[in-house]
């Protein structure tokens, strides 16, 4: 096997906030996103979701590849990104919570986090038209860590079997909300036909990461163009892996 360093990036919303927003971090201002893309472009990186990255992950391809994803499913990404991915020709995965479909993050409301429109029915649709992707970020947004079998069971199933439906694609890709997952959850995500799952574990993918538990580098408001570079480029994120 070939040693293989793919990055992917993680990224919940783009959208410029008042300084007194609560986790300010989660929004990347929409020119600073638009940089970090043209840099990527700068560098030869081409920007793909995790289906188109999967080949490369297993060493069946070999190329300047970069994981995008956003989590959520935030309705400024439809407006705010995925013009810049398509004008790169980049594609990108966006990780669907099934049951909030058209509302907001109401899973953040008791912690006070700002709650902001996720996409529609129809604006998914729209995403998917712009050449983007969608994976599956469970039914109701849960630490599946903290429930019963059978409900994680039907948070990672019922997600998947919803949103193919709704959506006419195969849903193959799966997001651990807030990055929980254990042994359990793991296996009941690959029992139920999806083909990888990424964390909030930090590092590069590498030729012996595990499908069900890729690593990703999270870019949030404070990624400067000098810090998104080295975390891309060096060992910077993988050492931050060593201690999870
Ligand atoms: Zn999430």
């Amino acid at each position: 096997m070939t040693d293989i360093k793919i990055p992917i990036l993680m990224y919940h919303s783009i959208e410029s906030m008042p300084k007194s927003t609560i986790m300010r971090s989660l929004h990347v201002p929409p020119r600073r996103f638009k940089f970090q893309m043209w840099l990527l472009k700068m560098l030869g990186y081409r920007g793909l979701s995790l289906r188109e990255l999967q080949p490369y992950i297993d060493g069946e391809k070999i190329g300047k590849v970069i994981g995008i994803s956003f989590d959520d499913g935030y309705q400024n990404i439809l407006i705010n990104a995925a013009p810049v991915l398509m004008k790169y020709n980049f594609s990108a995965t966006c990780y669907i919570v099934s049951e909030n479909i058209g509302t907001s993050n109401t899973w953040d409301q008791n912690k006070k986090i700002t709650q902001r429109p996720l996409m529609t029915e129809d604006e998914i649709n729209q995403w998917l038209q712009m050449g983007m992707d969608i994976g599956a970020h469970s039914k109701t947004h849960v630490d599946l860590t903290s429930v019963s079998v059978q409900q994680v069971q039907k948070e990672i199933k019922d997600c998947k079997v919803d949103l193919e439906k709704k959506f006419k694609v195969q849903i193959s890709d799966f997001c651990y909300p807030f990055g929980r997952f254990n042994q359990i959850v793991c296996n009941i995500v690959k029992d139920s036909g999806y083909l990888s799952a990424t964390t909030m574990l930090r590092g590069r993918v590498n030729s012996q990461s595990d499908s069900y538990q890729l690593p990703r580098i999270p870019i949030n408001h404070r990624t400067l163009p000098h810090l998104f570079l080295t975390k891309i480029l060096t060992k910077y994120e993988d050492r931050r892996s060593t201690t999870t």
